[in-house]
């Protein structure tokens, strides 16, 4: 495993110790990224040894197959990574990143799992985090095998799946009327008050948000280690990326940047150009991008029933955008009804149940092939961030069905036909 050299700033390139527990930069509030020293790590990480060590020892499970780029810690670990690549059967080019087999259903699994490793290194006792719902379940689950506590805080109207699996491993939950934003003052305001009333340390909630602390975007950069070995350590042409937070799409940027540095990639290859999609109900990132604009505005009234992608001002705006151009991609937004005919489309077709959030990618590979953008036989990575399982209620209530204990409601025995597919 690597020793962490130190923290550096996304903004303005500030070295933080990692000795202690850090969140933002203390000069500009940026985002902080983990670095390694880069020299030794080049004697000492190889990509060849990665798959018999792996194979060899347990302790290489799911995404530790990437010990030798990650921080020299024990593992707090469920199991995630190393997550199927599915090639679609209708076209050649396309292949699916199937997140949804992680522990908690989500890719945020991978995110969680490291920085909980990291908490329980520092010997934190108290996590807290605003979440759209999916990191508030991986995070129960991870501090649940830590043995810490967890406090989260999510939208009542996230899917009920989300509710339950805080509740289920022991979390503290607080369902908000309100957005993430709404949830994320929460938040704030709680760790304050614990300062101003002289709460001991060790009692003070730890804010785990979405970039406000660099580990997890450190663990969301497996997706980036593992799509490039999947392919037989070549870069795809595209990613298509869901994009709420943003964390994987930068992680998975500081991975190539890491892989390019350590010899693991050809020199000379191509990046592949990243595209961000979201939901046209709340899509911030796109926006910026239509206009040109460096960051995104906050989204008001956000509603998409991919309720992941109900981040209406992404703390990581600015970097998504850069990579994005800089990628060549773009950042798109599609309808609740494109992203619930793809829903459609892919379990009847390919047998895959899309996230909704999984399904705003789709929506946008089907509308690129349609203007000639991308080639059917244009290699994509796309990830389905979440399984659809996760969304029964919320993707059911989108096609209208309800179950049957509901007053006499009987449920059709085959998919009808015509006029289910326009969410409320
Ligand atoms: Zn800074």
């Amino acid at each position: 495993m690597a020793a962490i050299a130190f923290l550096e700033c996304s903004r303005c390139h500030h070295h933080v110790s990692a000795e202690t527990p850090q969140t933002l930069c203390p000069l500009c509030a940026g985002s902080l990224y983990v670095r390694y020293d880069m020299d030794k790590l080049r004697q000492t990480a190889s990509r060849d040894d990665i798959a018999a060590r792996a194979a060899a020892s347990p302790a290489s499970l799911g995404m530790w197959r990437y010990a030798s780029v990650l921080p020299d810690v024990t593992p707090v670990t469920l199991g995630e990574g190393w997550t199927p690549m599915l090639l679609s059967k209708r076209y050649p080019g396309l292949y699916i990143k199937e997140e949804g087999a992680n522990p908690t259903g989500t890719f945020k699994a991978r995110g969680l799992s490291l920085a909980v490793t990291m908490a329980k290194h520092y010997g934190l006792q108290h996590l807290a985090v605003p979440s759209a719902g999916n990191a508030a379940g991986a995070l129960a689950a991870y501090a649940a095998t830590a043995g810490i506590s967890a406090h989260i805080f999510m939208p009542q109207d996230v899917p009920f799946a989300n509710y339950l699996e805080g509740v289920i491993y022991g979390a503290d939950v607080t369902m908000v009327d309100g957005l993430i934003s709404d949830c994320a003052r929460m938040v704030a305001e709680n760790i304050k008050a614990q300062r101003e009333a002289n709460t001991p340390d060790h009692q003070v909630w730890f804010d785990i948000s979405t970039l406000k602390e660099p580990f997890r975007v450190e663990g969301k950069k497996t997706m980036g280690y593992e799509l490039v070995e999947q392919l037989g350590w070549e870069y795809p042409d595209a990613v298509f990326y869901p994009t709420g937070g943003g964390v994987g799409l930068i992680g998975m940027w500081k991975a190539f940047d890491e892989m390019e540095q350590l010899g693991w990639i050809e020199k000379g290859s191509k990046r592949p150009k990243m595209f961000a999609l979201q939901a046209s109900g709340c899509a911030p990132v796109a926006k910026a991008f239509a206009e040109d604009k460096p960051a995104s505005e906050f989204f008001q009234n956000a509603a998409t029933f991919a309720a992941g992608l109900r981040v209406p001002k992404p703390y990581g705006d600015a970097i998504i955008l850069d990579i994005v151009r800089q990628s060549g991609g773009k950042a798109l937004a599609f309808t609740d009804e494109q992203i619930l005919a793809s829903i459609l489309d892919w379990a009847k077709h390919e047998g895959i149940f899309l996230s909704p959030e999984g399904a705003a990618a789709t929506a946008a590979y089907d509308a690129l092939l349609a203007t000639g953008e991308l080639k059917p036989t244009d290699k994509v990575v796309l990830f389905n961030t979440g399984a659809g399982l996760k969304y029964t209620d919320m993707t059911a209530e989108a096609m209208h069905l309800k179950r049957p204990s509901e007053k006499k409601v009987v449920l059709p025995r085959s998919m009808p036909v015509g006029g289910i597919i326009t969410p409320q």
